[in-house]
């Protein structure tokens, strides 16, 4: 049978548990998933687009069945150049919905040969995003659970190091 696969694409700013549990249901349908960091200087990301790279990369060191790339431009271009036909999209709530529906219309008018495939994570996560964590992690709240430990502890050094260039 031959290799299946897909992308999941987002900003990961962080990585969340959340991400992480996507793409291991996406693992069990699929035998590679790419996750798709996407570089966005413009939205001042509090990590690089490097830095959210190898934070994945670290996750899912020992799953070979796991790539992590960067990218821009249009994500069906990008699909295409991976060689695979399926996005993968994680669905929180309803008020998801509306947003992921416009863009799968849009990529599906751009690219009918790709689709998008959506999931939605463990009910422990339906409420979690990476502004969210971003959010706790700046108001000193516990950010354990959410994300996983490497990332967490990166994150609580990089608001650290943030807090010391404001306060003169
Ligand atoms: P965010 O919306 O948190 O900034 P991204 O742009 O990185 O996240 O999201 C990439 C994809 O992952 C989107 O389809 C988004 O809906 C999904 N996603 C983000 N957080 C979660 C979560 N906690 N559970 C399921 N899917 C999620």
């Amino acid at each position: 049978m031959p290799e299946t696969s897909a992308i999941y694409p987002g900003s990961f700013d962080p990585i969340t548990n959340g991400h992480v549990d996507i793409i291991e249901r996406g693992l069990r349908v699929f035998d590679r998933v790419v996750v798709a960091v996407l570089k966005n200087p413009k939205k001042r990301p509090l990590f690089t687009t490097k830095e959210r790279v190898r934070m994945i990369h670290e996750i899912f060191a020992s799953r070979s069945e796991v790539e992590v790339r960067a990218f821009d431009g249009l994500l069906v271009d990008f699909a295409r150049s991976q060689g695979t036909g399926v996005v993968i999209r994680g669905l929180r709530a309803v008020s998801d919905f509306e947003y992921e529906f416009q863009m799968a219309l849009m990529n599906h008018s751009l690219a009918p040969d790709i689709e998008t495939f959506f999931m939605m994570p463990s009910v422990d996560y339906t409420f979690l995003s990476s502004s969210m964590v971003r959010e706790i992690a700046e108001l000193g709240g516990p950010i354990e659970g959410l994300v996983p430990g490497p990332v967490a502890r990166k994150l609580r050094d990089r608001i650290r190091g943030a807090k010391k260039v404001q306060i003169p």
